[in-house]
Formats: C-alpha cells, structure tokens, sequence
C-alpha cells in the first residue's frame, strides 16, 4: 500500500477535544473524517458544542489567572516551549504520519518539512519572548511614563485544513510565549495530529487548561468560540468569506481584536527580460504542484509579457506533465489528492465557467482518474482570461494556472493587481529599477523577486486588500498577542 511511506490503517488517532489535559468525547454535531488520498472514511467524530466550548475557554480563562503562566519569567516559558518542540522532532514519525492522513499533506513533505518547520516555529518564538522590550518614554523630571506589554487573556485560534499542523501551532507558539491562554478549533477536516500535538505540549509542561483543543464544525464550535465572552482576542487563518464572518462576530460579542490570514491570487508577473524562463517556468510549475495548489500564496496568475508568453507557457506546460497523483502516504507521490470531493467539484465549477467566458484551457482541467477512491485534479493551465473571467477572479484552490498577457510595464503592473485578494505576488526581471517599482507598486504583504514562495519565521507574512490584516511570524506576529498599556508615575 505504500513505498517508505506509512500504512493508513494502522494509526489510530485521538478523538474528541484536549481540555484540561485531558481528551472529552464531543457533545456536538457529527461529521466525518475521510481521508482524501482514497476516500476512506476514518471515523465519524463528534465536534465541541457550544457547552464544551464554554467549558474550555471557561478552563482557559481561569489556567490565565491561576496557573502562573503569565507571570513566570519569559525564559521560563521559553524552556517549556523548547521541551514542547523537542517532544514534537522525537514523535516526527508518528506526527508527519497523522498529519499526512486526514490532510492532502505528503508523507514526504510533512517528514521533511511541516514537523520541523513546526517545531522551529515554536523555538523561534520561545527565544524572541524576552526580547521584545517595553519603553521609558520621555517626560517631565517627576514623572515616569513606562509602556509594557501584557498578554491579552484567551485567544481563540482558528486555523484551515490545507497546511493544518504548521498553521495551528504557529498560532499556538506565539500567543503561548507571551503568557496567554489558547483554545484552537482546528478544521474538522484535519483534526488528528494538532490533538496530538497538543497532548505533547501538556507533557511539556504548558499547564492544563493553558491550551485547548476543540475539533468541531465551524458554524457551531468556530463561532461559538469566536463569540464567547471570555476571548479577548481572535486569530483566524481561512477563507475571505468565513474571515469576513468571524470579524462581525467578534465585533458584535465583545468587539474583540481580530487578525485575519485569508485567501489569496499571487501574481507571477514576468518581464521579457526575466533572468532565465527556465528557472521562472520551474518556480511556476512548483506553486501549481506544491499541495495541489491548495496554498493561500500559490502563484496562480501567470502575468506575462506578450512576447514571450507562448514560450513559457510551453515550458511551464512541459513540467506539469510530470506530477504522480497518488495518496499522501505513498513516497512516490508527487501530486496531492484535493481535500473533498466538494472542493474538486468547485475548481470543476470555476472552470466550466471560465471556458465559458470564453477561456481556453491549454492543458488539464479536468479530474485526475487514479481508479483509488481519491479526488485528483490534473495540473491545468487556462489562457485568453479578460480580468471578469471567473479563474481570474476567484481562488480556485486546486493546481490551475490562469495565464494573463500584457505588452509594457505599466499594464503588466495594473494587471498584477488583484481588484480583490493582496496576499502575495512575484516579480521576475533582470531590470532593479523595474524590479522595485514592481514591488513597491503591487499591493500585497509579500513580494518575491525572481524566486518564488520563500518564507522565514523571522519575516512577517499577511494580506493587503481582502486577504486580511495582521501579521504571523516574525516578531511583528509575537507582539500582536500582545496587547500595549501605559503606565504614568508621578514621583513624589
Ligand atoms: P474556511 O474559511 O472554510 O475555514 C477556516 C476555519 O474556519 C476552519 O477551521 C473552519 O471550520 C472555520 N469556520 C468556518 N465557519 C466558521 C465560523 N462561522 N466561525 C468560526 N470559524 C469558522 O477555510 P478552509 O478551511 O477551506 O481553508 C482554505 C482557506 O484558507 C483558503 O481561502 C486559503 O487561502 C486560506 N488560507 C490562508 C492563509 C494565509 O496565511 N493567508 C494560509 C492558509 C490558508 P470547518 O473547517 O470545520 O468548517
């Protein structure tokens, strides 16, 4: 069944929520769990009521007040989160294995990749903790004005199913280090390894309650906790849609903060004088592959320069052809399965709606037939798009590159700029001059020039536009679990 890889049917994952260190059965609405890679249903789970809600956030509020958390030394934190991510590189195997089951994530990648980024995720910000610093500020002679950061209390934590362990822990990471009290809800879809994820964190020794974990349906137990008066902060990594839900909700129950990680349509915007159109159609094809295209920042809009447009669309078509279809727990796979039979259905949708807008599809768009039980979708690429066109406007989530030409630097410019998503974008010139007006020019939270998709724990990433606001990573992403006061002395 699989090449180095794992054997599904031998893991058996945790259910229910972690509160209080412990596993509770869910009281809510049932779902299930298939695996996307064959179809297979795992289990039928039941998610966190509103009542289990309650009593987690209740839990945290009080491990806030009570556990001492918040108050011991930073590097005292720092030490618990190191223990937390050596327990999670000693339990690698187990880990990549139930994050690479319920979730398009490869068994490859999630070895390589999602456990270490996790557990470097969490270092990285146990060691910033004690360097973000407060401020004396000037003033008169008798009076001393000092700004400190304080944690905010709880933080409710939301995170999507399409990279769902490194998305979940990087907003679990921070907001512990600063002292707060976390209660995640993680997609239903993948709710397996972050549970366990979190059982490591209470060995580590975060204290009960300090960190819960509740799967659950998004409109009973996401809004629930969204909602719940005892959240003093909201941090949401999803769709614009259900972003745009979330922050009505934590306005009406609290007008509590909000950060927001939404949806994306990067921009590959390459001049004629790219440095080499090889490199450029590999950077391309790479984004299209990499989790079947179901990543917030993939590079999705090919914005090209007419005169070589036909070339690397060619060249970028000729990689394509390569990706293996084939489940996450096999090695030899190289293209992820699509998350649900819904979510193949949607790209199908957005296609049929492009041709007829009068699009052509050049290569793909259609499902990949693997005979295994699995959705697949063929790397696609779809060109003579008007802006209008459905594939432009939309992010698809699925391995499809809408190809839009243009034929001087102002249109290749304007065209970059997505009239709805600002998540990320790049630029592909030999011109500085062209490549910093490019990137000073394209609304996003992260412009790469001639490179594609390289992120950093220590650079903040996030949106322009309707792909959010608020920061992860780097010390931007510590401090904003971090909430500002004043505070005025006057010296007798
Ligand atoms: P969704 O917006 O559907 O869901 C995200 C999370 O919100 C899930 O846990 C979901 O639960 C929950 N949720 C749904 N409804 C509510 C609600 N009313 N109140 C509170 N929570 C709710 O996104 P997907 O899971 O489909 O993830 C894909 C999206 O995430 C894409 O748009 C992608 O671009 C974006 N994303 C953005 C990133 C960024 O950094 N900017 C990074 C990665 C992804 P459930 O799944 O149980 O419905």
């Amino acid at each position: 069944m699989q090449v180095n890889g794992f054997n599904p049917d031998e893991l058996t994952p945790s259910s229910g929520s972690f509160i209080g260190g412990q596993y509770i059965p869910g009281d809510g609405t049932e779902y299930e769990v298939i695996r996307p890679s064959d179809g297979h249903l795992i289990r039928t789970e039941r998610g966190a009521s509103a009542t289990l809600v309650d009593r987690a956030v209740t839990e945290a509020a009080k491990a806030f007040k009570t556990s001492g958390w918040a108050a011991r030394p930073p590097r005292e934190r720092a030490k618990v989160l190191f223990r937390w991510a050596g327990l999670i590189e000693e339990h690698l195997e187990e880990i990549a294995s139930l994050e690479s089951l319920a979730s398009c994530r490869l068994i490859n990648e999630t070895r390589h990749l999602d456990v270490g980024v996790t557990a470097e995720g969490i270092r990285f910000f146990a060691e910033a903790i004690d360097k973000l610093d407060g401020k004396v500020l000037a003033s008169e002679e008798n009076v001393m004005s000092m700004v400190v950061n304080e944690p905010y209390g709880v933080v409710a934590a939301i995170s999507p199913w399409n990279v769902p362990l490194v998305l979940a822990t990087l907003k679990i990471g921070p907001a512990l280090a600063a002292g707060n009290a976390v209660v995640l809800k993680p997609s239903e879809l993948t709710p397996y390894s972050i549970l366990r994820v979190a059982e490591l964190a209470h060995e580590a020794g975060v204290p009960a309650g300090q960190l819960a974990v509740l799967p659950g349906l998004g409109p009973e137990t996401g809004s629930a906790l969204v909602r719940h008066p005892l959240v003093n902060y909201v941090s949401f990594t999803g769709s614009t849609a259900t972003g745009k839900q979330v922050m009505i909700d934590a306005a009406n129950t609290g007008l509590k903060p909000v950060c927001l990680e939404l949806g994306g349509k990067s921009p590959q915007l390459v001049f004629r004088d790219a440095p080499s159109l090889d490199r450029v159609a590999d950077r391309i094809a790479g984004s299209i592959c990499f989790n079947a295209g179901q990543v917030c920042f993939a590079g999705t809009r090919l914005v090209v320069d007419e005169k070589i447009g036909d070339e690397l669309t060619e060249k970028i078509a000729r990689r394509l052809k390569n990706p293996k279809p084939g489940p996450t727990w096999d090695t030899e796979t190289t293209l992820s399965p699509i998350i649900s039979a819904k979510q193949g259905a949607r790209i199908a949708d957005i296609l049929r709606d492009a041709k007829t807008a009068g699009a052509e599809i050049v290569m793909g768009g259609k499902r990949e037939e693997t005979g295994n039980g699995g959705v697949f979708f063929q790397p696609t690429i779809v060109r003579n798009t008007k802006p209008d066109n459905a594939v432009i406007l939309n992010e698809v989530f699925g391995p499809v590159l809408a190809v839009q030409s243009f034929s001087g630097v102002e249109e290749g410019i304007a065209l970059a700029d997505h009239p709805v998503y600002g998540l990320a974008g790049a630029v592909h010139t030999s011109d500085i001059n062209k490549a910093l007006l490019a990137a000073k020019s394209i609304p996003a939270g992260t412009v790469w020039v001639n490179t594609f998709g390289e992120l950093s724990l220590n650079a903040p990433f996030g949106g322009y536009k309707q792909s959010g606001f608020g920061r992860d990573y780097g010390m931007t992403g510590l401090a904003k679990y971090l909430n500002t006061k004043t505070i005025h002395i006057r010296l007798n």
